[in-house]
């Protein structure tokens, strides 16, 4: 079966059977990670590894701090201002599509926000050029959504906010590809596409931005009292860190982060080439800002979604329904898609369209 979920989206193979093979005792231990204390030292150890492995894949500098925290990024929509916004009462936006507006939305609970730049004029099938933005130099922050993982649109290229820190939600490109971790004072990331099951989420943050903490902030979301506790203020969801730590040593193992890249863009490359040379199905984002990780298109005809979502689930390819806001397909390609499961896909796509063009 080749599973195109946007997430909770499709694991190694080979770390789902390591994961199984150490259910009940990891490593001798006679428990099962789950079992596990997380202030013991098995568990440790295991946190440990995932932050190290983590550390290395990304070329994380040692002025910033990992945190393996909860609330998912929807949760950092909130926990993002309530740690940073009090550096200067105001942060910048750049909207891209419904991720990054319900970003904005929440932050405005604990600030003062302004949209440096959206993409709805071009109903968020583009990325508006940094020369359009409008960025406010007082701002503590300028966050944008580096994958909007509905719409399907990327960022291809780094923004340059100065010394007002950069702030990006890669939860559906994390790990896709190498990046230059020093330009972002921030990244966080739910786990579930890229690095594991969902529970975990990943921040990375720059030690000069920590202790700026609303008043109000939970301490469970305070950034600066989960680094002095190396996540372990609350009990970290620990089988997911399990897990994240096991992906994270497939992708070392699989070539790394280049490896990744060379990987997704010959995957991406073979679904748009299709779409493009194709006029029953469509995807409508702008060439440069396709993403490599989530591709929706559209049948001409959509009163045929129902007959091509049963055939793909005839032939082993399954979660390709598009989301519930933009209807049509998506098929998400994250690093466990195998090429195969993209050629299958584009061969079925063939075939149906030969039937029903
Ligand atoms: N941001 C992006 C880019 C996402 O793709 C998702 C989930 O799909 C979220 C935020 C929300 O993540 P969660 O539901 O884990 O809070």
């Amino acid at each position: 079966v080749f599973n195109f979920s946007p997430g909770p989206a499709t694991l190694p193979e080979a770390v789902l059977r390591q994961a199984a093979e150490e259910m009940l005792d990891w490593h001798g231990s006679g428990m099962s990670v789950m079992e596990m204390s997380h202030r013991g030292k098995e568990f440790i150890a295991i946190h440990a590894e995932a932050e190290a492995m983590l550390r290395e894949l990304m070329g994380i500098p040692s002025n910033y701090k990992v945190l393996f925290m909860q609330g998912g990024a929807i949760g950092e929509n909130a926990i993002v201002p309530l740690n940073l916004i009090g550096r200067t009462g105001t942060a910048d936006y750049v909207v891209t599509g419904d991720w990054s507006k319900k970003s904005v939305k929440e932050a405005k609970n604990y600030g003062k926000v302004n949209t440096a730049a959206t993409g709805e004029a071009s109903k968020f099938t583009a990325i508006p050029k940094q020369s359009e933005w409008k960025l406010d130099p007082q701002a503590a922050y300028v966050h944008i959504c580096s994958n909007e993982t509905i719409g399907g649109v990327e960022y291809h290229w780094t923004p340059d906010t100065g010394s007002v820190p950069l702030v990006a939600d890669m939860s559906s490109n994390i790990l896709s590809r190498p990046i230059d971790v020093s330009r972002y004072g921030l990244i966080y990331a739910g786990a579930q596409k890229n690095m594991g099951p969902s529970g975990v989420t990943v921040v990375i943050v720059r030690d000069d931005l920590l202790g700026h903490a609303l008043p109000i902030t939970p301490s469970a979301f305070n950034y600066q009292l989960q680094a002095e506790n190396d996540s372990m203020y609350n009990t970290p969801p620990t089988y997911a860190i399990y897990i994240a730590g096991l992906v994270y040593r497939h992708v070392k193992a699989n070539g790394g982060l280049a490896a990744m890249e060379e990987h997704n863009r010959a995957k991406a490359r073979i679904l748009y080439d299709y779409l493009d040379a194709s006029s029953f199905y469509r995807n409508p984002v702008a060439k440069e800002d396709r993403s490599l990780m989530n591709v929706p298109f559209k049948l001409k005809d959509d009163s045929l979604d129902e007959a091509f979502l049963k055939g793909a689930q005839a032939r082993g390819m399954i979660q390709l329904k598009g989301h519930r806001s933009v209807g049509g397909m998506r098929a998400s390609i994250y690093n466990a898609m195998p090429i195969e499961g993209v050629k299958a896909l584009v061969a079925y796509m063939q075939e149906f369209e030969k039937q029903h063009g």
